[in-house]
């Protein structure tokens, strides 16, 4: 038939006709996708079933050379986080290409966490995250690409772990790996001209080589789109409205049992019962976010009249892209985060019960109070 079907994973019009083209998928594979309601061209069927990653930068099946490529090298692999936006900015299968291979974490947009915050409790509880992933890296390294915090550390510990190894850098979108990049290629004078932007063998995927001292290089690897991730969700300009722009300033919050707080229409947090009449919990989100206060009872339908309107980002054209809210529910015995996570996060006081919603795709967990 004529109907136009489109790849879930990459959005490439999915067509049986070249192999080499975006959106390729076998006509017998098309059926099935449609019978289970998962259509995903042959490159990302084979992407999420052998790598599990959901999508890529380049349309192409070559993305699985880039990361056999990598398994198979003898390197120190750079992956470059948001620290905002752990899971978001997870390479899913990462430790299956890794190989044998050491990491080094770059937990990078530091600058955007309240000074308050000791950086060393964050430290503990990336590594903790990339364990819980089977990632165990080597060190995790603090940075600010765009405020150029600790990148002297990151190029000394690079030197340090990679012992004379060639060095990848790999990273999900958005995470500000081009941005750290361009760094360091600044920081190392008078290499500008010797940079060379190639092609992995075989594959149609840029890469840039930043020459080291002993021949060996630093490789700069395509970004890697994550699905999961709120920046997929919004327009460029309601991402601005609703990620961290500069440094965040904690809001205090004075709740009851059976309030809520929206966060645009983006995000929402209850306050179920908590130890107190008055409880305080602190929002840490972006400072020009518009958060709403309403009764639990009245959350619902406060939502659907208000969402797209007085509830924004996102805004009424925006809704039909955008996902419906899932709901988690948390018994908080200790002092707590509740993380969105690419969003923020607001502390609460043990004793509480408490949900967060935030779109399907997008988690909602806690941990240990960081502050
Ligand atoms: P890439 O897709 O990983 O290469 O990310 P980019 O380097 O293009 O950065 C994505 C966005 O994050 C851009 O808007 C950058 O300005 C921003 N960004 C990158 N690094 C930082 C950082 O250290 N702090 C903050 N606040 N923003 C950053």
């Amino acid at each position: 038939n004529n109907e136009e079907l489109y790849c879930i994973g990459c959005g490439a019009k999915i067509q049986s006709d070249d192999p080499k083209q975006p959106g390729y998928t076998p006509v017998s594979a098309i059926k099935k996708g449609l019978e289970n309601d998962e259509l995903y061209c042959q490159r990302c069927f084979r992407l999420r079933h052998y790598n599990e990653v959901s999508d890529v930068s380049l349309t192409d099946d070559d993305f699985l050379a880039l990361l056999n490529q990598i398994g198979s090298a003898d390197a120190l692999i750079v992956n470059v986080i948001d620290v905002f936006d752990f899971n978001g900015s997870l390479i899913p299968g990462i430790h299956r290409f890794v190989g044998n291979n050491p990491v080094l974490m770059v937990a990078n947009k530091e600058d955007l966490l309240p000074r308050s915050l000791k950086r060393s409790k964050l430290k503990d509880w990336v590594r903790q995250r990339a364990n819980a992933e089977g990632i165990h890296p080597v060190d995790v390294i603090m940075t600010s690409a765009t405020k150029q915090h600790a990148l002297e550390e990151l190029l000394k510990a690079i030197e340090k772990y990679r012992e004379g190894r060639d060095v990848y850098v790999v990273g999900v979108t958005n995470v500000g790996k081009s941005t750290l990049i361009n760094q360091i290629i600044k920081r190392s004078t008078g290499m500008q001209d010797l940079i060379t932007t190639s092609r992995f063998p075989g594959t149609t995927l840029d890469k840039i080589e930043i020459p080291l001292d002993d021949g060996r290089m630093i490789v700069d690897t395509p970004g890697i789109i994550h699905k999961d991730q709120m920046a997929h969700y919004l327009s460029a300009k309601e991402l601005r409205l609703a990620t961290p722009q500069k440094e965040i300033r904690p809001k205090v919050y004075q709740l009851a049992g059976g309030q809520t707080l929206f966060f645009g229409g983006l995000a929402r947090f209850d306050l179920i019962t908590g130890p107190s009449t008055r409880n305080g919990v602190v929002v840490y989100m972006e400072n020009n976010l518009q958060i709403h206060r309403t009764k639990l009872e009245k959350a619902d339908a406060f939502f659907v009249r208000h969402q797209g309107e007085l509830l924004q980002p996102p805004t009424t054209g925006e809704l039909s892209d955008f996902p419906p809210m899932e709901r988690f529910e948390f018994k908080v015995r200790e002092k707590s985060d509740i993380v969105f996570e690419g969003l923020g996060w607001v502390t609460v006081k043990s004793g509480s019960i408490v949900a967060g919603y935030a779109p399907k795709g997008v988690g909602v967990l806690r941990r240990k109070a960081m502050i």
